[in-house]
């Protein structure tokens, strides 16, 4: 079968995997002029399903209403005229109960443990080097209440099979000696064990690159411009450079995908949540973290990425814009500064932003809708890199008629 993958972010790309390990024959379309050049390009990399609890959560109003009035750097929650923003906060709010949060961490952590038993599948086939660093991540608390909520909260996980320690601040120093010098501003860690980080652009680079020999025609430069249907059926995809037919159709395209789907009837609520993300060299006097972690009280992640640290942080609701300024990133790396003083070169900083495709319930949709040929894998918010690979397995198996490994409820069109 001919299959068209729309858009080479890191879904994209293992989708595109996943359909030639299927035997197909497959062309991927890119508007820009690389793979992972939008938002899979400078994630903070964590493989996280020991983070998978829904951003939607009880406590979720009282902090998007706080952000109104202070200037938070962690959540940016601003009024805005723009009807998509409300429109998808009224959903976002109704998924704030105690028992949908609940239900969509359980579903996030599905696809999260599946896709990583899937990233492993594909590393130890293909032999890819990104940078990966296993040992757990380490959700970081200063704040004491914080810590106690998290503790309560983690059999959520725990009951799926998720290996989570509370550890004292003198556990977590044991577990990361880098973060001796915070002694006294650690309340406590949780020691997500299963977790692990790595470089999602490298990998997805690395990983186009082999579709390619495999036969992948991949096609950058090449923007979709809009998508055919007749009946229940797609029956070309017009581009910048021509029209694309094939016998099924892939949509991956991240952030830009409502405005392709809004005409063919289904208006998908994805919205862009921008992210900041800074790159700082590591050099030999540097003393940068064997175990990566997450400073919870910043909503800021410390990544180390062979000889580099990257630093991320931030939810801020500026629709398409990811325009930044050095002034973006300094709270930022004051926190991380403040757990890991000496752990990278802070005076070297790389910056860049990006825009996270969020779902109200933060799961992602993955499967068919009302045309038959027509697959979406998209909305994967701020753990696509996790979700990547067992999303794109899961993609395939619904274009070869095969039922997915896992229970696709709250994942599929829905
Ligand atoms: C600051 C930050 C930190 C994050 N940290 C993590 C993390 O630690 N772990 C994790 O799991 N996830 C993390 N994420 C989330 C993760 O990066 C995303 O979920 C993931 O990259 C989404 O991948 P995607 O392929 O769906 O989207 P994208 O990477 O945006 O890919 C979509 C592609 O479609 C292309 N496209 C768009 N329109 C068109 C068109 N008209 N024609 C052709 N092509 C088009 C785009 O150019 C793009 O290449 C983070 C995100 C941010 C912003």
């Amino acid at each position: 079968m001919k299959v068209l993958v729309m858009g080479a972010g890191v879904v994209g790309v293992t989708t595109a995997w996943q359909l030639l390990k299927d035997g197909h024959e497959v062309v991927l379309v890119e508007r820009l002029s690389a793979a992972a050049d939008e938002t899979s390009f400078g994630n903070a990399g964590a493989i996280a399903p020991g983070h998978a609890y829904a951003w939607s959560s009880p406590r979720a109003p009282m902090t998007l209403l706080r952000s109104l009035w202070r200037n938070d750097q962690a959540l940016r929650f601003r009024f805005s005229l723009d009807p998509a923003l409300w429109s998808w906060s009224w959903k976002f709010l109704r998924q704030c109960t105690a028992e949908r949060y609940r239900r969509n961490t359980q579903t996030k952590h599905r696809l999260c443990a599946y896709s990583k038993a899937v990233l492993h599948e594909v590393v130890a086939e293909t032999g890819i080097d990104y940078d990966r660093q296993a040992g757990g991540i380490l959700y970081c608390y200063r704040d004491p209440a914080a810590f106690e909520n998290r503790r309560r909260e983690m059999a959520i996980l725990t009951d799926l099979g998720e290996d989570l320690r509370a550890l004292d601040a003198d556990q977590a120093i044991a577990t990361e000696p880098a973060l001796a010098a915070a002694r006294d501003k650690l309340a406590g860690a949780i020691h997500a064990v299963g977790d692990e980080t790595g470089d999602c652009r490298k990998f997805t680079q690395a990983l186009a690159a082999l579709c390619a020999e495999k036969g992948a025609v991949i096609k950058y430069d090449t923007s979709v411009t809009a998508i055919h249907a007749s009946g229940d059926e797609i029956d070309k995809v017009m581009t910048d450079r021509g029209e694309e037919v094939a016998d099924a159709y892939v949509l991956a395209m991240g952030c830009a995908s409502p405005q392709f789907t809004r005409p063919l009837g289904l208006d998908l609520p994805i919205y862009p949540v921008k992210g900041y993300s800074v790159t700082l060299p590591i050099a030999g006097r540097n003393n940068p973290p064997a175990i990566n972690g997450i400073d919870e009280d910043n909503l800021c992640a410390f990544t180390r990425m062979g000889d580099r640290l990257r630093v991320t942080a931030t939810a801020e609701f500026a629709g398409f814009d990811k325009s930044h300024r050095p002034a973006d990133y300094s709270h930022m790396l004051a926190a991380v500064r403040d757990l890991l003083p000496e752990a990278a070169d802070y005076d070297a900083p790389d910056y860049w932003a990006g825009l996270r495709p969020m779902t109200p319930d933060n799961c992602p949709y993955i499967g068919r809708g009302r045309h038959r040929n027509l697959v979406y894998n998209t909305g994967h918010g701020h753990i696509g890199w996790t979700m990547s690979n067992g999303s794109a397995r899961i993609a395939a198996d619904v274009i070869a008629g095969r039922s997915p490994a896992i229970d696709m409820s709250g994942l599929d069109i829905r």
